[in-house]
């Protein structure tokens, strides 16, 4: 037996599983295929590497919208407060954020991955890296090894799966690993794009008029066909070239992408609340009261201040009032009509960017079958599972890591022993 644990992939959840399995003494491999380990973990975070998030476990779990409550029974043995811990004792202090984000004080994502690596070699855990491999092998029922790209053949009692998502390719994650689950009996649940810009053909968009514009803490909302309310996220957004990007399009994506699914449609409908703390009607009386106390002015001069120029003049436009309009000649009905667009700006979306430009992979291997306590796979004994391969995922913000490093965690101590 070459190994007790062959780990493929040193992303998050690879680094922290080599990192377990070598405190329980076993003989631990970790390969990757590309030049560097945790790639994908350095550019996280805006390169500033958002490790985990302190929010309550609870709030955790509702910030995973895909399969969160599996990794209840995790966070139960290792959680968000115990990865800070984790971090602590390798001498990298975290600070916290707004919404709970944890970063280094260093910000410098390249602090954590050295750190986790310092870990790694003090527990003698052996590293190949620019190793690809193309198979885990199956032998009489239960895991035997692995096999490499160029041919070699390594044996072990457990393989741990940590290879990633389908996003962003030139991180390495480049979906090998769903044959590998699939080869064992695992369900890969459909693969789809989350945490990703999302595309509209409106001419707003198309001809480029809002173009770099960010709207604050604004709530952007999704709609099903009937007009309803899919979903709300109140965070910032940016106009971009191809259409909307920033937190809250971010959050909303997968939405998007389940809703056109689900109803067979090719375009959704978004609606942006520019004021979101304030009432419809409190608005139209505040702008009427503005417009009478300031008869003279014209509409935009009035205005100014109540939204970012550009989206002022833009939903004025919408509303078909001249910028130049004095307060008095504006109408009561057209003074509803705006206050209607500041807080109900609707538009059509047709789909967001690829799998491969998204933060995050939706789908992957079914929890239905992952053991909750171990992450050991319920099709084949000694394979394991742990990090984005698995079918769940969270909005940025440092939840997708916290899922990667706990099933890490997890599949490590479990593989071991
Ligand atoms: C730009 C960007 C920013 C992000 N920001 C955040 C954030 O702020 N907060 C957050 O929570 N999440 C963020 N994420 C998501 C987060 O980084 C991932 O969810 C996380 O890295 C997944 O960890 P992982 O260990 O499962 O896999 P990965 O980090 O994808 O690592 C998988 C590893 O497996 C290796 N591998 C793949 N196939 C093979 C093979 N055949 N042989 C050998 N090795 C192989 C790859 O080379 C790679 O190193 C961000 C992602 C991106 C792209």
């Amino acid at each position: 037996m070459d190994y007790d644990v062959i780990i493929i992939g040193g992303g998050p959840s690879g680094l922290m599983a080599s990192i377990a399995a070598g405190e329980q003494g076993a003989r631990v491999l970790l390969i990757d295929k590309g030049d560097k380990l945790g790639r994908k973990l350095a550019i996280s975070g805006g390169g500033r590497c958002n490790v985990t998030n302190r929010l309550p476990v609870d709030e955790i779990i509702k910030h995973i919208p895909g399969n969160g409550r599996f990794l209840y029974s995790a966070f139960s043995i290792f959680n968000n407060e115990d990865i800070i811990q984790f971090f602590e004792n390798l001498g990298i202090q975290l600070k916290e954020e707004d919404h709970g984000r944890m970063f280094p004080v260093t910000d410098k994502a390249q602090s954590v991955v050295d750190a986790l690596l310092t870990r790694i070699a003090e527990l003698k855990v052996t590293i190949r890296v620019n190793t690809a491999v193309a198979k885990v092998l199956y032998e009489n029922g239960r895991t035997s090894g692995v096999k490499l790209r160029d041919g070699k053949t390594l044996s072990c009692r457990s393989v741990i799966i940590a290879a990633g998502g389908s996003s962003v390719p030139h991180t390495g994650s480049t979906g090998d690993a769903y044959p590998w689950a699939e080869q064992a009996g695992h369900t890969i649940t459909e693969l789809y794009p989350t945490e990703v810009p999302i595309t509209s053909k409106e001419a707003f968009i198309k001809d480029k008029k809002l173009q770099g514009l960010s709207l604050r803490d604004i709530g952007l909302s999704v709609l099903n066909p009937k007009g309803k309310t899919i979903i709300t996220h109140q965070m910032d957004m940016i106009f971009t070239h191809f259409g909307i990007s920033g937190p809250a399009v971010l959050r909303c994506s997968q939405y998007v992408v389940k809703a056109m699914k689900k109803w067979k449609l090719d375009e959704v409908v978004m609606t942006i609340d520019s004021l979101p703390d304030t009432k419809e009607e409190a608005l139209f009386q505040k702008l009427n009261q503005i417009m009478k106390e300031h008869p003279k002015k014209t509409v935009k001069n009035s205005l100014k201040g109540l939204l970012p120029e550009r989206y002022l003049l833009f939903l004025l436009e919408q509303a078909n009032i001249d910028e130049e309009t004095v307060g008095a000649q504006l109408s009561s009905e057209k003074i509803r009509l705006f206050a209607k667009l500041c807080k109900d700006f609707r538009f059509h979306v047709n789909g967001t960017l690829p799998l491969e430009k998204a933060f995050v992979t939706g789908g992957g291997v079914s929890i239905k079958e992952v053991e909750p306590k171990t992450m050991a796979s319920k099709k084949m004994p000694g394979l394991y599972f742990c990090g984005e391969v698995l079918d769940i995922h969270g909005y940025t913000g440092g939840y997708n890591i916290t899922s990667a490093l706990v099933t890490g965690r997890l599949a490590g101590v479990n593989a071991a022993r």
